[in-house]
């Protein structure tokens, strides 16, 4: 009842300041002007000399309308009082005379007209709503919600296209779910044997990786009603209309058995309840819908027909409730694709273009590492694009480089301006991460080096490629990655005599993460020993740049762990300084390049370095 008061009290606030406004607007709008007073004599003067041209005698007073000037919008109007007691026979008889209008036309209402419709009407109308609105919110639903129309939002999309030829990459996904797709399509056949089918499907994978298209497909296949609702849209100000939402979903999707209903984005209403308060939605918005969710999912049995799934990437703040047996008791789980899943999703979105032969759509699976569908799909749409405005007949692979450069990177922005000086300290930066990468052993091939600034990111870069999918890493495989970040850093230091610059503060940070992982969560300091420090988890709430750690250990090993990764990476600097000071001959070599074609391919920066390049092993 509390938190009832509280929002009808906000809602109450809220409603008198806009109820305010409008009626001030409405009553600037309607209100008639109100006539300029003069004085009896001055009224008959105006008469007199002919200007004007409508007369109204109340029963207090003569109003008159002055001859429209045309200057003017509106009409001016004059009114003055009637004396008492005087005989106005001969006045009127004068008015006649002039033809001055006397049938009362002027548009001036009763006073109690005035009060009527300027006043009390909108303040009724007003109240009403009013009063409608604390009415609703007293049912326990969003005041402005009119009646069960938000009903229509359900995607009740019955006739979908999509189908499982439309999902790549995510076989075992696929495979898991075909069994769904029979069960739609002939609910007997797995009766008949008394089985029960599982009520509800969880797709868990990071976003992008294609599980609401996979839901879709589910639907697709089985040529069955698809009714769906995002978490997102549950983000509403009044507690009570999520519930409702979740209850009208239910009873629609019973009606239209065999269906299946599909929840996007479950985290958003699903999140444990002892996990802490949402920042968007309130904590009781979410429980309730919450608890709803639960109560419709117990209260039917799936051998109607009506199979829910739902989609999350983020299964662990998922309430324990919604995974037990009976509700969300069955989890798909959707990776990342590797290179083969890369490429078949590449061409399932290259179906829909006209490709040149010279794409290589293994090659653009090879570039591009750690992408899901999602991404992969905007680059094959991007290629499209960039072959359009070159007003090209097909795509080529170069439009396809470009898109990955443009996902990866941002846009090419020749139009900033650099100083000569400037764009010499970035090509020894660039050059610096590149040698280092060629010199060591466990880093991955460099695959090109740019100083042409990017809207995402550095003034330049060094593109490295790895040459397969990596499970696992090793320790000198994250050294030698922490120190090809630093090269860039070591290069300036090296050329400008310790005159370094603010370049290198991504590098810097993104080597101390990874320092500071190697120490914290994979053991990989002897002073440490083989422990974890700090609980990762407690950041699964707060994703970006809010993360949060649970620490676990004291004030002094908070010391330790600081002075280790000082060490790793004091370690590594003076490593690659003493690579570049020995390759110094190359390094200018390859700047002076670099500084005249603005970017070096693999081929052409290995045809300007001198011999011992480390070869690169793969892992
Ligand atoms: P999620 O719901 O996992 O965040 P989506 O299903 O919304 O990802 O994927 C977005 C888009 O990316 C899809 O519409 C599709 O075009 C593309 N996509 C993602 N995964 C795949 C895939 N496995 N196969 C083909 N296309 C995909
Ligand atoms: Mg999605
Ligand atoms: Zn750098």
């Amino acid at each position: 009842m509390d938190r009832l008061r509280k929002q009808q009290w906000m809602f109450s606030l809220a409603y008198v300041v806009a109820a305010a406004l409008a009626l001030y607007f409405f009553q600037a709008a309607i209100a008639t002007p109100a006539p300029r007073r003069v004085s009896y004599s001055q009224f008959w003067s105006e008469v007199r000399a002919g200007r004007v041209t409508a007369v109204h005698v109340t029963e207090r007073e003569f109003v008159g309308a002055l001859k429209s000037d045309p200057s003017r919008r509106k009409r001016e109007l004059i009114a003055a009082t009637r004396l008492p007691g005087i005989d106005e026979t001969a006045l009127i008889k004068e008015l006649e005379g002039r033809g001055v209008d006397l049938s009362g036309r002027i548009e001036v209402r009763s006073w109690w007209t005035e009060l009527f419709l300027v006043w009390l009407l909108p303040l009724l109308v007003l109240g009403l709503i009013w009063g409608y609105g604390m009415r609703r919110m007293a049912q326990g639903a969003g005041p402005l919600s009119f009646g069960r129309n938000r009903a229509k939002i359900y995607d009740d999309s019955s006739r979908i296209e999509v189908t499982f030829a439309d999902v790549a990459g995510i076989d075992e996904a696929k495979a898991e779910l075909q069994e769904i797709v029979d069960f739609l399509k002939n609910p007997q056949k797995y009766q008949r044997l008394g089985g029960r089918i599982p009520k509800g499907v969880l797709l868990v994978g990071p976003p992008g990786t294609g599980k609401t298209l996979l839901a879709r497909a589910v639907a697709g296949e089985a040529k069955v009603p698809f009714f769906s609702i995002s978490g997102s849209e549950f983000v509403e100000m009044f507690v009570g209309l999520g519930a409702a939402r979740v209850r009208d979903l239910f009873e629609q999707a019973k009606q239209k058995a065999p269906c299946i209903v599909f929840i996007d984005e479950l985290d958003a209403i699903g999140k444990s309840r002892s996990a802490g308060r949402g920042l968007i939605m309130s904590h009781d918005e979410r429980e309730q819908t919450l608890n709803q969710l639960l109560v419709e999912m117990d209260g039917f049995d799936s051998s109607k027909g009506v199979i829910i799934m739902g989609a999350t990437n983020t299964p662990e703040v998922l309430d324990p409730a919604l995974l037990r047996a009976g509700r969300f008791d069955r989890q798909v789980v959707i990776d990342r694709p590797d290179l083969q899943g890369r490429e078949a999703i590449l061409a399932v979105h290259a179906r829909k273009l006209k490709l040149a032969p010279d794409v290589d759509l293994h090659k653009i699976a090879a570039r591009t590492p750690g992408m899901v569908g999602a991404d992969l799909a905007n680059i094959a749409n991007e290629a499209a694009l960039l072959a359009a405005r070159r007003g090209a007949e097909r795509v080529e692979m170069r439009d396809f480089e470009e898109a990955i450069d443009r996902v990866m990177l941002g846009l090419e922005k020749k139009s900033r301006v650099m100083t000569d000086a400037e764009k010499r300290r970035v090509a020894y930066h660039e050059a610096g991460h590149a040698l280092v990468a060629l010199s060591l052993p466990h880093a991955d091939p460099v695959h090109r080096l740019s100083i042409i600034p990017r809207t995402v990111g550095a003034l330049g870069h060094m593109l490295q490629l790895p040459t397969q999918e990596r499970y696992l890493m090793t320790r000198p495989q994250l050294e030698d990655q922490i120190a090809v970040m630093l090269g860039g850093r070591a290069a300036e230091d090296i050329v400008y005599d310790g005159e370094v610059s603010t370049g290198a503060a991504d590098d810097l940070h993104r080597a101390t993460e990874l320092a500071r992982q190697m120490v914290t969560r994979f053991g990989m300091s002897e002073r440490l020993g083989h422990l974890t420090y700090g609980n990762p988890l407690a950041s699964q709430f707060l994703k970006g740049p809010f993360q949060f750690e649970e620490r676990n250990y004291s004030e002094r090993t908070a010391e330790m762990i600081d002075d280790e990764v000082r060490a790793i990476l004091d370690g590594l600097y003076a490593k690659v300084k003493r690579i570049l000071a020995t390759r110094r001959p190359d390094l200018e070599r390859v700047v002076a390049r670099l500084l005249e074609k603005e970017t070096l391919d693999a081929q052409e920066l290995r045809a300007l370095v001198s011999a011992p390049v480390a070869a690169s092993s793969p892992a």
